[in-house]
């Protein structure tokens, strides 16, 4: 038996590669990738062979999956599965090939590293204490510790189609309820981050949440908080951190580009961290490798 290996690999910075994923990297028969070209750059930075590539990505994995299984099963075939950038599977392709793999009894072995939702998430600020010893049922903020949600990309739709403005409305204010009780991590494409910043703005104007029903008690205007992390490790990272009604503004001053990754998080009490718009430039930690 072969073994199926989920590789993660930078989401900007080539410095992140882990060792581990390096030598997975090197060692592996085949390296199912999104787009080689895109991964071909990373190979070619680490000297490795670019041949061993195979596409595997949305439009073509049924014709991959089958390859792949049975380079797996009959060559006993060690595949390493990577995505364009973080970890493969988080709104990325490989579903079909993980679970048809565990269905064949084939080993599949997490080779972890970066992901985008992950560094977004552990730089908001928004992430609460761990659980630490026995709680009261009523303290709603310990019991749920320092959990989270990650919805991904929200479904978007170029026409004004009015059921499908409705179920986005619904799922916005599903995620506003959320944010109350725990960070939301979502992915946006920069072409809709306004939209989808603007539209979250006014779901949660909509959206009443009681003080019995919320973590802590709050003034009825209180704010939920947005951490807008852009080029995370790359050379032109910029982390906003602010209140999510006044976040539009923020957006106003520049064209939005590069890639985004939102997070949402309750409402501010006295104790949390001041809101600023960090910038990290070359000069600073992002390493060129
Ligand atoms: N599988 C990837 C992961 O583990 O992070 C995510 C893939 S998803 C197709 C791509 C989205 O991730 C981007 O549109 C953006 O929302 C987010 N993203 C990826 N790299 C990022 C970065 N360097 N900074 C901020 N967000 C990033």
């Amino acid at each position: 038996r072969g073994r199926l290996y989920v590789v993660a690999t930078p989401i900007g910075n080539l410095g992140d590669l882990s060792f581990r994923a390096l030598a997975i990297l090197r060692q592996a028969d085949w390296i199912a990738a999104e787009d080689t070209r895109h991964t071909g750059k990373l190979l070619s930075h680490y000297g490795i062979s670019m041949r061993k590539q195979v596409a595997h990505h949305e439009h073509n994995w049924r014709e991959q999956v089958p390859f792949l299984l049975s380079e797996l099963q009959e060559r006993r075939a060690a595949v390493a599965l990577v995505c364009d950038a973080g970890t493969p599977l988080v709104a990325d392709p490989g579903t079909q090939l993980v679970r048809e793999a565990i269905q064949r009894n084939i080993p599949v072995v997490s080779v972890p590293g970066p992901c985008a939702a992950l560094a977004a998430l552990t730089i908001s600020g928004f992430l609460s204490t761990p659980n630490s010893g026995p709680v009261s049922a009523e303290d709603w903020a310990a019991l749920l510790g320092n959990s989270f949600s990650f919805y991904g990309f929200l479904p978007h739709r170029s026409s004004g189609h009015s059921r499908w403005r409705q179920k986005r409305t619904q799922l916005m204010e599903t995620i506003i309820r959320e944010a109350w009780y725990r960070p939301v991590i979502l992915y946006e494409a920069p072409h809709r981050l306004r939209e989808t910043v603007h539209d979250l703005a006014l779901a949660a104007r909509s959206v009443h949440v009681t003080a019995a029903e919320a973590t802590t008690v709050q003034p009825p205007d209180a704010s939920l908080q947005i951490c807008i992390a852009r080029e995370l490790t790359k050379v032109h990272e910029e982390v906003y951190r602010g209140l999510l009604r006044e976040a539009a503004a923020y957006l106003e001053q520049r064209e939005p580009r590069g890639e985004y990754c939102l997070v949402l998080g309750p409402p501010s009490r006295p104790e949390d961290p001041p809101h600023a718009l960090h910038f990290c430039t070359e000069d600073q930690d992002v390493v060129p490798v």
